[in-house]
């Protein structure tokens, strides 16, 4: 790769860097409204399927998306035997 390849290639993450950084809760966004208990959170949040589309807090991902998950997968591997 040329030198001038490299250092556009490096501009170009850096921009998309400082793009990623503005969404970020840190930034000066508002929080994010969980799409499950529909409280206010700042953290990144997760992805809330298969609850619903929306994103949803930390605390509703570990104690109702993430079991939900787990059920589903041990379903379908006693589906498989
Ligand atoms: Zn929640």
């Amino acid at each position: 790769m040329d030198p001038d390849t490299l250092k556009s290639l490096s501009d170009h993450v850096r921009a998309v860097d400082a793009r990623v950084a503005q969404r970020s809760p840190f930034g000066n966004n508002p929080p994010l409204v969980c799409s499950i208990c529909h409280e206010k959170f700042t953290e990144y949040g997760n992805n809330a399927q298969p609850v619903n589309d929306g994103r949803c807090c930390d605390a509703c991902n570990s104690s109702i998306v993430v079991p939900i998950r787990l059920k589903r997968m041990y379903a379908a591997e006693l589906e498989r035997e």
